[in-house]
């Protein structure tokens, strides 16, 4: 049923904030309609008709991920979903819960969205995400953060992009005990996942009107480790003299961050630092419902996910602000150069946020994140 005109992209719900899609789907708000070919408006999407499509009645199906899809629908935006759902049992062939079917979607479509996947605290299977990471060579993880117009925080001007290694350094995944009572994990820095993320990292700057790199790092104390980052970083910002470039200790850069965000541009660092800046920067915008992010992997493979997690202290409640998912949805779109759409997308989740009438409740507000999600289609 597939339509020449649309592009394939992968889909992962994922787990977490997912079951909320339960009630969505309760709702009838579902209808992923993979395969609808005229518009839809809203009315026939609430009642559970799309006008030529398929609707998912699965209850189990997509969460917050449904509502993007909903908007993507309403803005027309040429996208053919492939879904695919982490598993119920362990696949031998990616010793996790991600079946190889899942990896090769990705392989094939070179784009696709992600929702966040829990991973169990300190036991349990390998972690979905160093799965998805490892196996893709997911190298760079791009994470924007800015302020919203309209969305009150201390600060008005944050307008950063923190780009994070993604596939080694503390997550490595090499942890084992050396005897009772003592454990042992191992970093890893290489020569060649640095120059590559430190190469993706000036280039952004570069194509993105960026005019300064700060590599973040803790070389004084990890002198081998960090400092082989940073003097992979050097060795690029050689080959761009047009974008400032400096080296920045991690304790200093949070104090730094926290006082003046405005210090800095973009900002490229080792997997751990990268993790915890991000959500710090989140921090300065109004929270984890905010913000975005999209793994680059070899190859042109672009995979969009929200900086957060799974949220499980609000899941299955219809609580959860969809806006970090669905502009993660937005930078696939602007991957795909298709930018009108994008910049429709974008427009109306920023207005929806200014306006300040329906706001999730991380926002301060009291709506849910359906009556949210169709007040940015009603903006569409
Ligand atoms: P989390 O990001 O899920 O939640 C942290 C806090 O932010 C919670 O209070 C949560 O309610 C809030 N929050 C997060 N997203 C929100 C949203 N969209 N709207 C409103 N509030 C939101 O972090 P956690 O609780 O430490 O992790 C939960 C699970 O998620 C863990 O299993 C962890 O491994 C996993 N995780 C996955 C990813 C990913 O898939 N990329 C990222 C981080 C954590």
């Amino acid at each position: 049923q597939s339509n020449s005109n649309l592009i394939r992209a992968t889909l992962f719900p994922g787990d977490g904030i997912g079951p909320e899609i339960a009630e969505s789907v309760r709702q009838r708000y579902a209808a992923v309609v993979l395969w609808a070919e005229g518009p839809l408006d809203k009315a026939s999407l609430v009642e559970g008709k799309g006008k030529t499509g398929h609707i998912l009645t699965s209850a189990d199906s997509t969460c917050r991920t449904t509502l993007g899809i909903m908007i993507f629908k309403v803005a027309e935006v040429p996208i053919e979903w492939e879904e695919h759902y982490v598993g119920t049992e362990v696949d031998p062939r990616t010793n996790s819960f991600l079946t190889w079917e899942s990896l090769e979607s990705v392989r094939r479509n070179k784009v696709g969205l992600k929702g966040p996947m829990a991973t169990p605290i300190g036991k349990g299977h390998r972690s979905l995400n160093l799965t998805l990471r490892k196996e893709l060579n997911l190298y760079a993880n791009v994470r924007p953060c800015y302020s919203l117009p309209g969305y009150k925080t201390r600060y008005d001007d944050v307008n950063l992009i923190t780009i994070r290694e993604n596939t080694e350094g503390e997550y490595s995944g090499l942890e084992h005990q050396v005897v009772r009572g003592v454990v042992e994990s191992l970093k890893i820095i290489t020569r060649q996942a640095s120059l590559r993320v430190a190469e993706y990292a000036f280039h952004y700057a570069k194509t993105h009107g960026r005019e300064r790199v700060s590599a973040i790092h803790k070389a004084n104390i990890m002198q081998k480790t960090d400092g082989l980052f940073l003097k992979c970083c050097r060795e690029v910002a050689e080959k761009y003299p047009e974008i400032k470039y400096e080296e920045v200790v991690i304790d200093n850069c949070c104090m730094m961050l926290v006082k003046n965000p405005a210090l800095f541009d973009v900002l490229v660092m080792p997997n751990l630092y990268g993790d915890i800046i991000s959500d710090l920067c989140a921090g300065l915008i109004g929270g984890l419902g905010l913000t975005p992010s999209c793994n680059i992997g070899e190859g042109g493979i672009a995979l969009a996910e929200a900086v957060h997690g799974s949220a499980p202290d609000i899941a299955g409640k219809n609580l959860a602000n969809p806006t970090a998912l669905l502009l993660s949805s937005v930078s696939m779109l602007r991957h795909l150069e298709i930018h009108d759409k994008a910049d429709r997308i974008q427009d109306a989740i920023l207005k929806t946020i200014a306006e300040g009438k329906y706001r999730t409740g991380d926002l301060g507000g009291n709506a849910t994140t359906t009556e949210f999600t169709n007040a940015i289609c009603d903006h569409l």
